[in-house]
């Protein structure tokens, strides 16, 4: 047969018919290049008979161009494929771009010219010069590359080019990885780890699908413990995977990950430059034995690689709702791992001290097998918990902090501990106000209010990114001196820290301040050296963080995630409170964790001051079981959006006039969507409730292909929402 169905990269367009040229050949998964009218365009050999296809007679057809030499993906990876585009009602060919989101590992040269400093000094210095030379010190990469890293133009790096103070070097791209060695140093595991470890290790060995959770207190260990597996499959020659929510994170892990193994594993981010990427994925699909890539730690995209021979998936932090993906294929990368490591036949384990509600049900039902570690590893205690009842311990006015935590502070900077204090806002404050006429600066292109962040003299847009100089004089009335912030960010509360005690060394710790991975390390060495005695955080310091020193964590506001209509706002709340909690006496001193609440009766909130965990859940499952909510029911989020706020609403009436009627499920809506405008965009949104039972990706396939939106409108399917703004 001369005919061959590829999936092109062009969602647009769907799978396309070619033939052969004279003496090609392919296999199911091989990556080619084919013409498209007077282009080409890059499509994966897809498996007869599972692609619609279009009719084309085969002497019509036009003949593929080239293969692409990588190795054709392979079946699994194409399942997983066909599985996350029809479970998330994304086209398939974007979940395909997500496989080969590295254009460059595709083809290209062997080598590549990177730069670097040569020790030489420019003619004449200017300051950008100055901070490049500074910023680059024992930097190599593209110009692109250290145009990012120094925070100066392209312009300026030719421009040292030219003098010799940068100088070219050729680098092989597809050079091997450090091998890691599964007994480098080994550790000695606690009995519990040693039979959680035992159970993993086997799994591993059984070359079976096969899902865990491994639910464990905050400090059991859990790192070390699934490291046994991680050992276990290198020794087998085989991948493995560790998906970590965020890069903050990453800076920790790799330390602990080269004590345990001798080596750094191969990352996979965002942040990565671009020959790193190419280099990665290149090494992923060549297999361990060629290129050494045996561990691969990496946030969600990482799922969608090519491993050559994936023998176990570990999602660390599993609960961490940065895990969903929330535009483009909006995929959860925790549920897609344990469809990946089924189609795989591999086990897969996902770690958490909060596990999701879904995760502990799948696991209270036998789905998943449930491995518990119950208590912090080398006998530290689990910190005491204690509210501070706002409404009583009224804090003063312009203050956040009530005297029961500022006593506490106090106790632990005299004896020389470290204290953490949570608030989940960046910025110095949320909302900013005129005196003199009472006018708010909102954002131009979203329903929200501009936060003004001090550190960097900003009003910042939080869902846009827009930023601006907080103005002199009010835009509304003119009055100058007139503005005031309302309400805490950390920033405000890193101040407050300050005045009430001057000594005391205070760091903002948020993706603001720790946002590339070098300023993470720098954070963590910091306070690990005992630099720092009051860390002032956002939620990117309630997960991995291990201080031994830290004896009292403060949260300055649980309500704040109760707030608003979210559906999943109690087990959040829960999760992170937990979280940050669990940072609290890791090492030989007890901690102590204080939670200021307007609320002490709410249940959540009682569930953390008693520790009650259990009984959160059951209340929570109950009030999910209520609400046909998930495990039990499902939700899906349609949202449609326009530049223009009449064609949105429209748009989104006539959908509604045609929703299905079906028994088993529910579909609330149109209305504005919580964010009604955003970056630009008018948006209204439709809820989807609905029964376990019912065909839900098919029933919201049918309604919404029967449309044709106009040109300006964008329709957003949501399966499994974590966002309801
Ligand atoms: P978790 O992720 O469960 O909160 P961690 O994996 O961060 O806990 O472990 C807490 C601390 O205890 C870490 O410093 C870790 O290195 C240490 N630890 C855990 N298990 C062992 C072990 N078996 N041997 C030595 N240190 C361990
Ligand atoms: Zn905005």
């Amino acid at each position: 047969m001369n005919r061959v169905r590829i999936l092109v990269l062009n969602a647009a367009l769907g799978p396309l018919d070619y033939r052969l040229a004279e003496g090609m050949s392919v296999v199911p998964g091989q990556v080619v290049i084919a013409p498209l009218g007077p282009r080409t365009v890059t499509g994966i050999v897809w498996d007869e008979g599972r692609l619609p296809g279009n009719e084309v007679p085969e002497s019509k057809l036009r003949p593929l161009r080239e293969i692409v030499p990588v190795p054709p993906l392979a079946g699994p990876l194409r399942r997983l494929i066909e599985w996350t585009a029809d479970y998330y009602c994304a086209p398939l060919a974007s979940v395909a771009r997500m496989v080969l989101s590295s254009g460059g590992a595709l083809g290209g040269p062997t080598t590549i010219t990177e730069y670097r400093l040569s020790g030489g000094t420019p003619e004449r210095m200017t300051p950008q010069r100055a901070t490049a030379i500074e910023a680059l010190e024992g930097e190599q990469g593209t110009i692109r590359d250290l145009s990012g890293i120094a925070g100066v133009s392209e312009g300026v790096l030719r421009g040292l080019v030219n003098q010799g103070v940068i100088e070219p070097i050729s680098v092989a791209i597809d050079r091997p990885y450090p091998r890691a060695d599964a007994d480098y140093n080994q550790p000695d595991l606690s009995p519990d780890q040693a039979l959680v470890a035992g159970r993993l290790v086997d799994a591993v060995k059984a070359r079976e699908f096969a899902p865990f959770l491994i639910d464990g207190v905050t400090g059991s260990g859990k790192t070390e413990t699934y490291f046994e597996p991680v050992a276990e499959a290198i020794r087998m020659g085989r991948q493995v995977l560790v998906l970590l929510p965020e890069i903050a994170l990453t800076e920790n892990f790799l330390t602990r990950f080269e004590q345990r193994f001798g080596a750094a594993p191969v990352q996979w981010h965002s942040s990565l430059k671009s020959t790193e990427r190419r280099r990665a994925w290149r090494a992923i699909a060549a297999g361990p034995a060629k290129s050494d890539a045996q561990v691969i730690v990496g946030a969600r995209s990482a799922l969608f690689l090519p491993y050559a021979d994936l023998g176990l998936i570990v999602v660390d932090e599993a609960h961490e709702i940065s895990f969903k993906q929330d535009d483009g294929v909006r995929y959860n990368a925790r549920d897609v791992s344990v469809m990946r490591a089924r189609f795989e036949d591999i086990p897969v384990v996902l770690a958490s001290a909060t596990p999701a509600l879904e995760s502990l049900h799948m696991a209270n039902s036998g789905v998943y097998t449930k491995l518990e570690l119950s208590s912090r590893f080398g006998g530290a205690q689990l910190p005491e918990v204690r509210l501070v009842d706002l409404t009583i311990e009224k804090p003063a006015s312009g203050r956040w902090l009530a005297a029961p935590l500022i006593a506490q502070l106090e106790a632990r900077l005299e004896a020389g501990e470290q204290s953490l204090l949570f608030l989940n806002r960046r910025g110095y404050a949320p909302l900013t106000l005129c005196r003199n006429c009472g006018h708010r600066f909102k954002c131009p292109n979203c329903s929200a209010w501009l936060v003004e962040h001090r550190l960097s003299a900003r009003l910042a847009c939080h869902h846009c990114g827009l930023e601006t100089a907080p103005p002199e004089a009010c835009p509304e009335c003119g009055e100058t001196d007139c503005l005031v912030a309302c309400g805490p960010g950390v920033e405000r509360i890193a101040d407050e820290v300050a005045a009430l005690f001057p000594e005391a060394r205070v760091a903002v710790a948020t993706s603001d301040t720790l946002g590339t991975p070098a300023r993470a390390a720098e954070f963590l060495a910091q306070v690990q050296a005992g630099a720092i005695d009051v860390i002032v955080g956002t939620q990117l310091v309630t997960k991995g963080f291990h201080f031994p020193e830290l004896t009292l964590v403060g949260v300055v506001d649980a309500d704040l995630g109760l707030e608003g209509g979210d559906l999943r706002a109690a087990e959040r709340t829960y999760s992170q409170i937990a979280q940050v909690a669990g940072r609290a006496g890791r090492g030989a001193k007890p901690g102590e964790v204080l939670i200021q609440t307007r609320h002490p009766e709410a249940d959540v909130i009682a569930a953390l001051a008693n520790g009650d965990r259990d009984a959160f859940y059951a209340a929570e499952t109950e009030a999910r079981r209520d609400a046909g909510a998930p495990p039990f029911g499902r939700w899906a989020a349609i949202i449609l959006s326009s530049e223009d706020e009449r064609e949105a609403r429209e748009a989104a009436a006539r959908l509604g006039d045609t929703r299905p009627r079906a028994e088993d499920i529910y579909i609330l809506g149109p209305a504005p969507a919580p964010l009604a405008l955003l970056r630009g965009r008018y948006r209204y949104r439709f809820l989807v409730n609905a029964r376990r039972s019912a065909n839900l990706q098919g029933t919201l396939r049918g309604w919404l292909d029967a449309h044709d939106f106009a040109p300006g409108v964008r329709v957003g399917v949501d399966i499994d929402p974590y966002s309801f703004v």
